[in-house]
């Protein structure tokens, strides 16, 4: 056996992955607001015992005084160091994390009617318990979508939400356990594998890939319409999928975006008709800018009317964080060219009509009230190939009576509302 398959600081060494794994799990129960506060509080104790399991150790590492100083004098002045290590037996209570932590509840009754309320709670308060409250009064009937979104945050370290001040924590400890190795000239280490999986030995001096989890804002959602009574509600915490973040990366280099949200809808859609050309099919995508930049794109990830109402929610959420000033929404549509009704007079949608025709469609939107839209026919030969027909765009300034914009409500309106 060679020195690889030894460490030199093994009971530091299993602290340091303890928190990893610790922090999966506090990551897990962000919904929860008393297992998010047991959780965090083991966190907190496993990182200051990475550096006590250190210290007992120190007669034998080489050089341990010279760079054990350095690191101590780097965290005195981080506040997020300072925020762990040095508040040697502080407790995270419930009070601490009531001042500035925060719950958000989103709940539509009717989407296209467009019946949306917003309330407060204090940030203690269960999701089951919220919704109790909410469902209590005999106003509120049980139907559409709920959204609870939830940030928590330290009263000892106002400015950064709970799940990213502990990666940045866990990433200055590895560099500390990485310098410990070298110092013992054991560059890799033998301790194995835990679970979950991504719990290895490795030392990174980066934010790991599994500890990204959208840390500013974590939402469930609740779909009141399924049937379900609110005891045996399952909760969805929502990511961008893998497929979805990969497909973005492949559009966002084909389709050159740049300049006025508008102006350029146009050219988008003819770069978009040569795309679905060569692949046959278009995913949806959503660029969202500042004045005449792309400031970021995503693939929004639509199931049924519900979950296209929560993700252009989400739409509007990022719009909102990114400060964006427009958007462009590119989609694969089907379309008829007339107004059928069924026997009880409603209009019977596009996409349930034997008839129906397929479209590129954009809709481009600004918060200075400026509006497009632009729409590519095609259809497709007996071979499958695609034939595209001739692009109408149109401008327009009122929007109001125009039910194509429906879908954008959620981003329009939270420019307006401010
Ligand atoms: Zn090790
Ligand atoms: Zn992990």
């Amino acid at each position: 056996m060679t020195a690889k398959d030894s460490c030199p600081i093994p009971a530091a060494h299993k602290r340091l992955m303890d928190c990893h794994a610790m922090w999966h799990a506090m990551a897990d129960s962000y919904m929860q607001p008393e297992s998010f506060r047991m959780h965090l509080n083991s966190l907190m104790q496993g990182m200051r015992n990475v550096t006590f399991m250190l210290q007992k150790q120190k007669s034998t590492l080489p050089m341990f005084e010279e760079w054990y100083t350095e690191f101590q004098t780097a965290a005195k002045s981080n506040p997020l160091m300072r925020w762990s290590v040095n508040s040697r037996n502080r407790i995270v209570k419930e009070s601490d994390l009531e001042l500035l932590s925060k719950v958000k509840v989103r709940w539509v009754g009717d989407w296209e009617r467009r019946q949306e309320r917003v309330f407060s709670f204090p940030p203690r308060m269960s999701s089951k318990g919220i919704l109790a409250a909410i469902f209590s009064d005999p106003g509120n009937p049980q139907m559409g979508v709920v959204t609870i979104s939830r940030q928590w945050i330290d009263k000892a370290l106002p400015d950064r939400e709970i799940l990213k001040a502990t990666r940045g924590v866990f990433v200055n400890l590895s560099a500390l356990m990485h310098t410990a190795h070298t110092a013992a000239s054991s560059e890799a280490c033998g301790l194995s594998i835990r679970e979950p999986v991504c719990v290895t030995p490795d030392l990174a001096a980066e934010p790991l890939a599994c500890m990204d989890i959208n840390p500013g804002w974590l939402q469930e959602h609740l779909d009141l319409d399924a049937g379900r009574g609110i005891d045996e509600v399952t909760y969805l915490v929502e990511r961008t999928p893998e497929n979805s973040k990969r497909a973005e990366k492949r559009y966002g280099a084909t389709i050159k975006v740049k300049g006025d949200p508008i102006e350029v809808s146009a050219k988008i859609i003819e770069q978009a008709g040569k795309a679905l050309v060569r692949d046959k099919k278009h995913i949806p995508i959503i660029w969202f800018f500042r004045g005449d930049v792309v400031i970021d794109s995503m693939v929004p990830v639509f199931f049924d009317q519900n979950g296209k109402y929560l993700t252009m929610h989400r739409v509007a959420d990022r719009v909102e964080s990114l400060k964006a000033d427009g958007v462009i929404f590119l989609n694969e549509i089907w379309y008829a060219q007339d107004v059928k009704e069924d026997k009880d007079g409603k209009v019977i949608p596009a996409r349930d009509r034997r008839d129906r025709k397929e479209a590129l469609h954009i809709l481009a939107a600004t918060s200075r009230g400026e509006y497009a839209s632009v729409f590519t026919p095609f259809s497709r030969t007996l071979f499958g190939k695609i034939v595209l027909g001739e692009t109408i765009s149109e401008t327009m300034a009122d929007i109001s009576i125009d039910g194509q914009f429906n879908i954008l409500r959620p981003v329009i309106d939270r420019w307006r509302n401010g």
